[in-house]
């Protein structure tokens, strides 16, 4: 069956101003890295902040282009494909956001924030749009009688159930949620994440969820990839992830994940050093100057993205015999 999403070696770099003169430099937002998403799955998206996440969410769902490398969506090579190309596909992936603050217009109406998508994307009638909207605030747990109000007057929450019926009002096939629960109280999160998994079950949705925390993604994820600066380090199936992860950094991230049973924690591991910049990525394994287990050959031979396992892919020497072979 063919992937809802492909994305195949993709780059997208930025040029930034550095200094007091002022040199370009391109900053490698996304690196190369390739992943697909079935219909129906939630692939996750999980790294520090500035990893390259959001930019790869906007890669996939075309709001930027990219420099190199592949998006396809559906069976469509929508990599550099015009707006006007693009203007059909844009009703079937919607972006939900971090901050319904910021992404709501205060002015607007909740109806009309919710109706927005339908306005641009079909020729329905105010009455029909108003109507929708009513029954999408059903759906996502508010009520109709919210309609007539303005987004201020919600909890983030309810703001979040807002962005998310807005998202759904043009009926998408995937839906790329970009921090989605990160501004909400735990008790909400889970509240917001259960909510998003019922309405995948029964609009048959796919969700490549974004996210820097990887105890938010445990329960809604198929699968998680592991993204460091710029670049994907680990991909696997949910329960393979957080049971056997190989890759130094996965560890790391895990390593920090509360468990319900204490008994069961793995030691913290520390990572040593900041996260450098994607301007001036390390040579070599690009995680080796804050990896515990960073061997000779890591500093200047990069990494390749295998398989190592069926679904189980990692970027790390400990997991290539050829390379560690050369360490020996
Ligand atoms: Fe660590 Fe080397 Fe693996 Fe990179 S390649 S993650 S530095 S062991
Ligand atoms: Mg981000």
């Amino acid at each position: 069956e063919t992937p809802l999403i492909e994305v195949k070696g993709l780059k997208k770099s930025f040029s930034v101003k550095k200094g007091f003169l002022g040199t370009t430099k391109h900053l490698r937002a996304v690196d190369g890295i390739s992943f697909a998403i079935r219909k129906g799955e939630t692939f996750s998206l999980v790294g520090e902040s500035g990893c390259g996440k959001s930019t790869t969410g906007r890669l996939v769902t075309r709001l930027l282009e990219p420099n190199d490398g592949e998006v396809w969506f559906k069976g469509q090579n929508i990599s550099h494909i015009s707006d006007n190309q693009m203007r059909p596909l844009r009703k079937d992936m919607q972006m939900v956001f971090q901050d319904p603050y910021a992404s709501l217009n205060p002015r607007m109406k909740v109806k009309d924030l919710v109706a927005e998508p339908l306005l641009i994307h079909t020729k329905l009638s105010t009455k029909e749009r108003d109507k929708l909207a009513c029954e999408l605030l059903e759906t996502v747990g508010l009520s109709s009688f919210h309609a007539e109000r303005f987004a201020h007057e919600f909890s983030g929450g309810q703001r979040q159930r807002i962005g998310i019926a807005r998202a759904l009002s043009v009926r998408p096939s995937l839906i790329v949620a970009d921090e989605p629960v990160s501004a909400l109280d735990v008790s909400i999160q889970s509240q917001v994440l259960n909510l998003l998994q019922d309405l995948q079950e029964e609009y048959g949705l796919t969700y490549l969820f974004i996210s820097h925390d990887l105890s938010v993604v445990e329960h809604i994820s198929d699968r998680i990839g592991v993204m460091y600066l710029g670049s994907l380090v680990e991909t696997a199936d949910k329960d393979t992830l957080y049971d056997r992860p190989l890759h130094p950094y996965t560890q790391a991230l895990l390593s920090s994940v509360p468990v319900p049973d204490p008994s069961l924690k793995k030691e913290r591991i520390i990572l040593k050093g900041d996260l450098p910049s994607p301007v001036d990525p390390p040579t070599g394994c690009r995680f080796h100057t804050r990896c515990p287990s960073c061997m000779g050959i890591c500093k200047q031979h990069e990494p390749v993205f295998r398989e190592v396992e069926p679904g189980h892919e990692v970027a790390c020497h400990l997991f290539d015999e050829e390379m560690l072979k050369l360490e020996r």
